[in-house]
């Protein structure tokens, strides 16, 4: 007899809808799976099988054949076992009620329960985009599933209740997760009141977080980067429930939700140089995944020793750092990932550390210098907004008792920035300064005539280039978010030209 199952692949963080056609006639016993199932799919059958005689079925004798359609679409995931075990059921009549209306999703185990899947998240929201309401998944995926509101999700531990449901001997509402009760604010046990004597560093971070800027820092060994790079998350911005959403698909496709329901917090992503650019940027067999820089949508991006990573990686953050998305092409598939990520760079000003400070001797030559900076190619730094030189603390700025600014401030002051700029890009398709496109620029950044004028000088002095003085516009514009000035003012200009002056000092030695 023959019956149709529907259920999803993911191409990336898109779902397909993918139909499991199964029929049984009379013949020599086989099974065979056809319509370009990938290898994983085709364990999938010794699953189905197994599965299926241990919930106390009798495997059927004859001729099975299961088609996974449409047939060029390249399918992938365990995601497979349960639509195709239900598909083979119903050609069984074992199951006698019309199920159409219902996505399948779930991994079979040998004993017949039913296992959570990767992505699922993604399947969810991708079928609900083409009409699909209700769904059939695996108890473990129903906190990360749920999340959706406009949905029902089904959830269930084994075959034999799932089967009683459909045959509608047993009644099972859709699962409800109260969202309230799963939210709880992260507390951090550090905070930037304790970041002393590094007042100019602080600043620049907060205005990175205000704006989305990316930032570079550069300081001998000891200076506090990797330190300060920490205390940022304690003043992001908090997500939107869609940001939410978005960051929590992207970490259940990774297979990396530990907390088995929506992501609460932005990203943080701090990957070693040593790591491949398979793992930083994407791409790997099959249906190429995302990496790290796809793992900090929505957050931090945290490249320590930033000249000592891979000259390919660096290059490849081209793309991310301007269009905010990776596009990476494969034989098997071409994939797009979101990277909206704020890149902080930290790295020594040469390779003893010591360049340019006033307390140890640098011991490379100028050579060895330039070779090391040279390393950080001029394209990426004119993708990189605030350059910012990182001293070590003296013992007197450790003992200071001036007033310093608690993270719960700096992230009150960010906050307020992020609403002004949110309010005025309502209208676009962006949010932040940091994304303005030169075209917006021109729509939303007006200097008056004195500022204009400095900005003038400082592009004539500093010989900047478009791309560089166009980064001190919008760095100008969040820092005159930051005071909540509807004007960039002289000030403002000012100190984010202070922040383009470092290539002069070591790029061009
Ligand atoms: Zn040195």
């Amino acid at each position: 007899m023959y019956s149709k199952t529907n259920t999803t692949s993911l191409i990336g963080l898109d779902g397909k809808l993918v139909e499991v056609e199964s029929d049984i006639t009379s013949g020599l016993p086989t099974f065979s799976i056809v319509g370009l199932p990938d290898s994983s799919i085709k364990e999938s059958k010794e699953r189905v099988r197994v599965a299926l005689i241990n919930s106390g079925y009798k495997f059927p004798a004859g001729r099975i054949t299961i088609n996974l359609s449409p047939a060029d679409l390249k399918k992938e995931g365990t995601q497979l076992d349960l639509p195709i075990l239900i598909s083979l059921l119903a050609s069984m009549g074992v199951i006698t009620y019309d199920y159409g209306e219902y996505i399948f999703l779930g991994e079979l185990s040998l004993d017949g329960r039913i296992l959570p899947v990767k992505g699922a998240l993604a399947m969810v929201i991708s079928m609900r985009e083409l009409g699909f309401k209700k769904f059939i998944i695996s108890d473990g995926n129903k906190d990360e599933c749920a999340i959706i509101k406009d949905v029902e999700i089904y959830p269930f531990e084994n075959i034999n209740d799932l089967v009683g449901f459909l045959n509608k001997e047993k009644e099972v509402r859709p699962y409800q997760l109260d969202l309230s009760k799963i939210h709880k604010q992260r507390s951090f046990d550090y905070d930037f009141i304790d970041l002393k004597g590094q007042e100019n560093l602080k600043r620049a971070l907060q205005i990175a977080a205000a704006g989305g800027h990316n930032l570079l820092m550069i300081g001998p060994p000891g200076s506090g980067k990797t330190f300060a790079a920490k205390h940022l998350p304690t003043i992001l911005p908090d997500m939107t429930f869609d940001e939410k959403v978005e960051v929590t698909k992207i970490y259940s496709i990774m297979g990396k939700l530990e907390s088995g329901t929506l992501v609460e917090e932005r990203p943080f992503r701090g990957p070693h140089h040593t790591a491949s650019e398979v793992s930083l940027i994407g791409g790997g067999q099959g249906v190429p995944s995302p990496g790290e820089i796809t793992l900090a949508h929505k957050g931090v991006l945290f490249l320590d020793e930033f000249p000592e990573y891979k000259k390919n990686v660096i290059e490849a953050l081209r793309e991310p750092l301007e269009n905010k998305i990776i596009n990476i092409a494969r034989a098997q598939a071409s994939v797009s990932y979101p990277a909206d990520f704020i890149l902080i760079a930290a790295m020594n000003p040469c390779p003893c550390g010591n360049f340019g400070n006033p307390n140890k001797e640098c011991t490379c030559s100028i050579n060895e210098i330039r070779r090391y900076l040279g390393k950080i190619s001029s394209p990426i730094l004119d993708r990189i907004d605030i350059h910012i030189e990182i001293k070590p603390v003296n013992y007197n700025e450790l003992r200071e008792k001036k007033d310093s600014k608690s993270s719960a401030t700096l992230k009150e002051e960010v906050t307020r920035a992020c609403k002004i700029q949110e309010e005025r890009y309502k209208d676009e398709k962006i949010t932040r300064n940091g994304e303005l496109t030169s075209k917006l620029m021109g729509k939303y950044i007006k200097l008056s005539d004195p500022v204009e004028k400095i900005g003038k000088l400082a592009f004539e002095k500093y010989k900047f280039s478009v791309r560089s003085y166009n980064k001190i516009l919008k760095m100008a514009r969040t820092i005159a978010d930051l005071e909540a000035s509807p004007d960039i003012k002289e000030n403002h200009l000012l100190e984010a030209i202070r922040y383009r002056t470092l290539d002069d000092k070591y790029w061009n030695v």
